[in-house]
């Protein structure tokens, strides 16, 4: 079977790293790629698992060093893929998923034809911005900031490969397991 890098974004809040874990628990031979960072870990987070935490100093020390794959600003953080990580998991034959956001999945098609942009849609904005909201993970400027991203981020989903949109999380994990098994197959 074929190992392909599958990217996946959407907009802050819409269930990306919900469908993601669910995705993963089922399809345990596939696995996430683990971002560097600026921003602050948020509670429960740890280094090395769900993030790389840098500081500002250190991440721009890491794109002067050409060290990423990809790299983006979303609101307000810096947030990057480290090439290294990349290459040796795809040497390794492995399954990778990275969720980044869109500018970031746009510079990884640019340089990897093979990867399959996949976009997650709300199935509305007020939902978006009820389930942002109800996450209780950031606060009020912060929520602001990445409901200024939306827009862009949907502008951007036209040149994504598919798109699922997250509506029942159950029909959406389903629909990215059929898009992922579709595409081993090519
Ligand atoms: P993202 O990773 O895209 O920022 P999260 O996975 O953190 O988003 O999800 C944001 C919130 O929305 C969480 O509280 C999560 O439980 C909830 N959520 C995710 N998918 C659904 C869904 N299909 N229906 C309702 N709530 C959802
Ligand atoms: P969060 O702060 O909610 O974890 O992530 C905010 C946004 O940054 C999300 O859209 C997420 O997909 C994106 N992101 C996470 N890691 C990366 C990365 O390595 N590169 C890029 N470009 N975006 C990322």
């Amino acid at each position: 079977m074929n190992k392909k890098l599958y990217v996946i974004s959407g907009p802050s809040g819409v269930g990306k790293g919900t469908v993601i874990k669910k995705f993963l628990d089922r399809n345990p031979d596939f696995m996430l790629s683990v971002s560097c960072t600026t921003r602050l870990p948020r509670e429960g987070e740890i280094d090395g698992v769900n993030y790389f935490f840098l500081s500002k100093e250190e991440f721009q020390k890491c794109i002067d060093e050409g060290k990423f794959l990809e790299w983006a600003e979303f609101a307000g953080n810096r947030y990057g893929t480290k090439k290294k990580y990349i290459n040796k998991c795809l040497e390794e034959g492995r399954n990778i998923i990275l969720e980044i956001d869109t500018k970031g999945a746009i510079q990884v098609k640019k340089q990897m034809e093979d990867a399959v942009l996949i976009f997650i849609a709300p199935p509305s904005l007020d939902a978006l911005e009820n389930r942002l909201r109800g996450r209780h993970t950031e606060d009020e400027n912060a929520i602001q900031k990445r409901l200024k991203e939306v827009k862009e981020e949907l502008e951007r989903a036209k040149n994504f490969d598919y798109t699922v949109i997250n509506d029942d999380l159950e029909k959406a994990v389903g629909e990215l397991e059929k898009i992922i098994s579709g595409e081993r197959l090519c």
